[in-house]
């Protein structure tokens, strides 16, 4: 499986890190080594000095598409999660001034933590869900989806327009403003509306 994750899909979020409002969805991948697994901590990587968080709701690919069309993308998903998009954010400030991928930032092992998926009918409106990432019991982000610059069906038609949509891809949805540098013995906790999804601490 892969993890395909959108980047700056809130204004809000693209404006904090002084990066352009998207006209098109910005996106880059994770590799399956980016889970972490479950009750395992988040491992702080040797190799940054800034790990940022940016908690996002995910959504799990369950048909296999390409050159998925907006209207049909609904039947491409029916549960919903939420995950922390772990960045690296020095590394990715290098890599972004040296005009070079960020995958180094953004892809390595454990960067991906994400919950497990509920069906989308649990929820009254996915287009309309608080979510919210607490760290050591204090709330640090909070977002609603409804603020999305690209909503759930325009991701995946235009992702689907450069890869195959396999069934188990994760697609994260972007963060909110708010991200920030966590740290070691950090305990950090993800919920959609009221409900916790994902709990873990960072060693
Ligand atoms: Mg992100």
């Amino acid at each position: 499986m892969k993890i395909i994750c959108i980047g700056r899909n809130y204004v809000d979020h693209a404006k904090e890190l002084n990066n352009p409002v998207p006209t098109e969805p910005v996106f880059f991948l994770k590799p399956d080594t980016a889970l972490l697994p479950k009750n395992n901590p988040f491992v702080y990587p040797s190799f940054s000095k800034n790990v940022q968080h940016e908690v996002e709701i995910a959504i799990k690919i369950n048909r296999l598409g390409k050159h998925i069309e907006k209207k049909f993308a609904h039947k491409y998903y029916n549960e919903i999660g939420i995950g922390v998009d772990f960045t690296a954010r020095d590394v990715q400030q290098q890599c972004k001034e040296k005009g070079l991928p960020w995958e180094k930032a953004k892809a390595f092992d454990g960067s991906a933590p994400t919950s497990k998926f509920l069906k989308i009918d649990e929820f009254e409106d996915i287009n309309n869900l608080n979510f919210s990432l607490k760290i050591n019991g204090e709330v640090k982000q909070q977002g609603n989806t409804k603020d999305m610059i690209f909503n759930f069906n325009e991701i995946i038609a235009y992702v689907s327009k450069f890869f195959t949509l396999k069934i188990g891809d994760i697609i994260y949805t972007g963060t909110p403003a708010g991200v920030n540098p966590i740290k070691i013995n950090d305990k950090l906790e993800c919920f959609i509306e009221d409900k916790k999804m994902l709990g873990f601490n960072v060693k």
